[in-house]
């Protein structure tokens, strides 16, 4: 009878215990196992730093579809402080730490139209630096309030030519000189700038065409973006084509075309692009030709991109973009043609989206189609003669 009783005890109590037992280890089980497979698994990039560039290369279907040509975007509006210039922040900032010019609880200075700014105070941030951005004051407040937010010292100065003293870039040298474990990025002439799309941009735009690139195009600020992929690209092989689409009123188009400065017949709202000297950056760039894209086929081309390609970005990607659409026109179908989305249109709103502000500069969007954009492309060929 007491066995029995024991028995049923024992009954009770056993599967009891087994569960407990299987409860109290359980999470560790199921905590462990997964995480480590999760670890194993991870392709997480490491911080802010590690997610720049490897960009995606955008087929613009409608621009091809119509000239029978391969018409791709390197998308460098994606990258995570939104323009191209987060690569040249990185490269310049990367190898001052190597030189040991930029040293731990140091300040970046640096004279910039803004997206090298927004960039350079973003790795700054990242890595533990402070920054000074010098703007010239007729940059769109969009960027201003940008830098402002993220936590750089922004110090707007009046627009003067490179000559002059009080020039932007010249005033940041002159601040970083004057300031204890300072540096100055100088993004114009510090070839770092173009290093690192020799190092990236240039690789990832080989890889993404399979090597099958026919041309490349790009507009000029500091030359960085054109010189290094140009150069990576003619290093790969001599036969990619490489072109400068220049804005009006800046000089690249007739340094690389006739190698002389002509920059007296016209203007652009363009920013962050059109340059007026051969930058140690420029210095470098392998360039086969160059032409002109004005504002208002700049425009055109941005209307296009956004209602036939659901793409809303700025000037300087217009000009690229226009730049490849001539490319297309003027050595015809067949061509893989590479531009660079450079930033999107967000950054320009208070100008872009704001139809005073395009009247008052002769840019109230035409709605050409992309078959009328192409025609007044065409009958506009003739590049000006050398003046
Ligand atoms: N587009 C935009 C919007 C820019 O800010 C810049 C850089 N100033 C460029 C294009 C030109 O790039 P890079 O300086 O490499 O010539």
């Amino acid at each position: 009878m007491i066995l029995i009783i024991l028995f049923r005890i024992l009954a009770i109590l056993v599967p009891k215990i087994v569960l407990f037992s299987l409860y109290l280890t359980a999470p560790f089980h199921l905590a462990k196992s997964p995480t480590r497979e999760h670890q194993l698994d991870m392709k997480a990039t490491n911080g802010f730093c590690g997610a720049i560039g490897n960009t995606p290369l955008i087929r613009l279907d409608s621009l091809s579809d119509t000239t029978g040509c391969e018409i791709l975007g390197k998308a460098e509006f994606l990258n995570p402080g939104g323009s191209v210039k987060d690569r040249a922040a990185l490269g310049i900032v990367e190898d001052a730490e190597r030189r040991g010019l930029l040293k731990p609880g140091g300040t970046i200075v640096e004279g910039t139209a803004g997206n090298t700014g927004i960039g350079l105070t973003l790795v700054g941030n990242a890595k533990g630096y402070r920054t000074i951005i010098v703007i010239p004051n007729d940059q769109s407040p969009e960027k201003l309030e940008l830098l402002r937010a993220i936590g750089a010292e922004v110090r707007p100065v009046p627009p003067a030519p490179y000559k002059e003293p009080h020039n932007y870039n010249k005033i940041a040298a002159r601040i970083a000189d004057e300031m204890e474990n300072a540096f100055w990025a100088n993004q114009f002439d510090n070839t770092a700038n173009a290093q690192i799309h020799y190092a990236t941009t240039g690789p990832e735009i080989w890889e993404q065409t399979d090597g099958k690139i026919s041309a490349f195009v790009a507009a000029v600020g500091t030359g960085g973006t054109l010189a290094g992929v140009s150069r990576f690209l003619k290093d790969q092989s001599e036969s990619v084509a490489t072109y400068c689409a220049d804005p009006y009123g800046a000089a690249m188009w007739s340094w690389f075309k006739y190698g002389h400065f002509h920059f007296d017949d016209g203007d652009s709202v363009a920013e962050g692009i059109g340059q007026g000297r051969v930058t140690e950056n420029v210095e470098s760039a392998r360039v086969d030709d160059a032409f002109r894209v004005s504002d208002r086929q700049m425009m055109a081309t941005l209307n296009i991109l956004l209602k036939d390609e659901g793409l809303l970005l700025g000037p300087s990607a217009g000009v690229n973009v226009c730049g490849a659409l001539k490319v297309a026109l003027a050595g015809g179908p067949g061509q893989t043609i590479v531009t660079i989305l450079c930033d999107g249109a967000q950054r320009y709103s208070s100008r872009l989206f704001n139809q005073e502000w395009l009247a008052e500069n002769d840019l109230s969007p035409e709605n050409l189609s992309l078959e009328e954009l192409l025609i007044h492309l065409k009958d506009d060929q003739n590049e000006p003669s050398e003046k």
